[in-house]
């Protein structure tokens, strides 16, 4: 009875999920194989399925456009910067998908270290032109009243984006226990700065015009057919994209 149960399909692809393997969404289950093509970021469990859909057909247009973007800056793997496109992405990896972030997207950013906040930035304007960092040198001592300790088991920075289900995502910078007078110590909290200087950059240059884009209305919407033919979006949801790309 319980073979084939349109309940066990996966709410993107259609096919049948391996109890095993499969997540479960608000309304559904997503299989292994569409899971990939998630952010490492989203918040799975609070996805619906169609929340699913349009998260994997924005993942699977960015992978598509990932190839011709060349990057204006970046700090490592951590964070990579488009300003031509005025996108960003993090934590990239060969094996995942990246998510491409609009400058529009951060709303805030603040570097942890063990869970506490040590400096913030991008609350408001305030944040415009590195106000709040006033270069690198600027950072809050480890936090008020709080005693210094010797060792450190974590830092990263932490990004309050716009995008649904994805509103905090983290870099992580130190994943090992180390001690705060140690080189490990030193090139991460160099790292850190770097990455959120790049942020405070991305930041003041929010709210400009989106520069006209080298991609066709024409090829977006056969992208998205293209979607629509592989069942990964609805008619509905191709039929709104395609009256949002022609201005209708
Ligand atoms: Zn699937």
């Amino acid at each position: 009875m319980a073979l084939g149960d349109k309940n066990d399909l996966c709410a993107v692809c259609g096919k049948k999920t391996n109890a095993f393997t499969r997540v479960k969404l608000t309304d559904g289950f997503l299989c292994s194989t569409c899971k990939t093509w998630c952010s490492n970021f989203v918040q799975l469990r609070s996805m619906s399925s169609a929340d699913a859909r349009a998260h994997i057909a924005k993942t699977l247009q960015d992978d598509s456009i990932y190839p011709s973007l060349v990057p204006s800056e970046s700090v490592g793997k951590y964070l990579v910067v488009f300003s031509k496109e005025r996108l960003w992405s993090c934590m990239v990896s060969k094996d995942e998908t990246p998510y491409l972030f609009s400058f529009d997207d951060i709303i805030n950013y603040e570097l942890l270290e063990d869970g506490a906040c040590v400096t913030k930035g991008g609350l408001g304007s305030a944040a415009v032109g590195g106000f709040l960092f006033g270069g690198v040198g600027a950072i809050v001592g480890g936090g008020l009243g709080r005693k210094q300790h010797d060792l450190v088991q974590k830092m990263g920075i932490r990004i309050s984006t716009k995008v649904p289900l994805m509103s905090h995502i983290e870099i992580p910078i130190l994943t090992t226990e180390t001690k705060r007078s140690g080189m490990l110590y030193s090139s991460c909290k160099e790292t850190a700065l770097k990455i959120l200087s790049l942020l405070d950059q991305i930041m003041s240059q929010q709210g400009q015009k989106e520069p006209s884009s080298a991609v066709s209305s024409a090829d977006e919407i056969l992208k998205f057919k293209k979607l629509l033919d592989e069942g990964i979006i609805t008619q509905e949801e191709f039929e709104a994209k395609k009256r949002q790309l022609l201005g209708l």
